[in-house]
């Protein structure tokens, strides 16, 4: 649950803050400025319209150019999608701050009237259900917030003021003032929602990116939102997940929605995505198997795996490749080391 009362406390928060070493950030001129005009409320500022692209007849997005929060983007790194249907809209990840969740508001109403129904979060990481604060101060504390059951356990635990005061130090403080609004309805594989025109359907496969990842059909569209078990130009955080369980929910996913127009949490939609994906994850992990079989240790591996023509092929057009490649690798190699024994 939120803390409404710890938020509005200046002090209480002044102190936490100053715990997280957010010094330099209530210092900065748009947090203090902000501070002066709501003496009872420290909260960061607002975040900048970023682009709108449509994808379909039923759906848009706010595209984040940026795969990692940085004080300049304000946690502006992760994709909010609409699905606009006769009944009203369906957002799709919320973004990593109430400011961006209500830029993201002020963007959706340049493309329609119609209310916010239902939210669904993709799984419990906070650059895709920290917005939720937005949403249900614009359309009530009611309203249907949708994702699978041990998301939504994890999001009222830890990961959501985990995920809430680390977003705060990546951002140095501007996305100060967001509350963790958990889901409130549960969903998994198979689930159907109806809205209007528009059917949802939900895909999980077992444990992907995280234990907990939903993918959303738009089935009238072709169009499947799958989070992040797939990232254009992105490599990110795969400590929650699993190699093999990434492939085969892929192999899921492709067989179930064929020649889908694939949108993932970041990066921009495509039609090739999970191929390309498949080439990564398939390159990182199966150098890795190669190497545990063969006896080597994890350096011998990282060599491997990066004089892969398949997985170099990705370096280039892959933001943050250098500071992650070594992480993914390592995790790789330890899932391989399991399966093998
Ligand atoms: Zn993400």
């Amino acid at each position: 649950m939120a803390e409404p009362t710890l938020l509005r406390d200046r002090r209480t928060l002044l102190r936490a803050a100053l715990a997280l070493g957010l010094g330099g950030a209530l210092l900065s001129p748009p947090v203090q400025r902000f501070a002066g005009a709501a003496d009872d409320f420290i909260r960061g500022p607002a975040v900048p319209d970023q682009p709108l692209q449509r994808l379909s007849p039923r759906v848009a997005m706010v595209f984040a150019e940026d795969g990692f929060p940085t004080p300049e983007n304000r946690g502006m790194m992760a994709n909010v999608i609409f699905v606009l249907t006769s009944a009203g809209v369906v957002v799709l990840d919320t973004g990593a701050s109430v400011q961006i969740g209500e830029m993201a508001i002020r963007r959706l109403r340049t493309l329609t009237d119609r209310p916010v129904v239902a939210v669904v979060n993709s799984h419990h990481h906070g650059d895709h259900f920290l917005g939720n604060d937005a949403f249900v101060q614009a359309y009530g504390a009611a309203l249907p917030i949708h994702a699978h059951p041990l998301a939504r356990e994890q999001i009222q635990g830890l990961a959501g003021s985990g995920w809430r005061s680390m977003m705060e130090r990546w951002t140095n403080g501007a996305t100060l003032g967001t509350r963790v609004v958990p889901p409130n309805r549960d969903a998994g594989h198979g689930t159907l929602l109806r809205f209007g025109d528009t059917t949802l359907k939900f895909h999980h496969h077992g444990r992907a990116h995280t234990d907990a990842d939903l993918c959303v059909e738009v089935v009238e569209d072709g169009v499947v939102y799958v989070g992040d078990v797939a990232m254009n130009g992105r490599i990110a955080n795969m400590d929650d997940g699993s190699y093999l369980g990434t492939l085969k929910t892929f192999d899921a996913l492709e067989r179930d929605v064929p020649g889908a127009l694939w949108v993932p949490g970041h990066g921009r939609a495509s039609r090739t995505l999970l191929v390309e994906q498949r080439e990564l994850f398939a390159g990182i992990y199966g150098n890795c198997l190669a190497a545990v079989k063969a006896g080597e240790d994890e350096a011998q591996a990282r060599r491997r795996v990066l004089a892969d023509p398949k997985v170099a092929a990705h370096a280039g057009r892959t933001q943050g490749w250098d500071g992650n490649i070594g992480k993914y690798i390592s995790l790789a190699y330890l899932e391989a080391e399991k399966e093998a024994f």
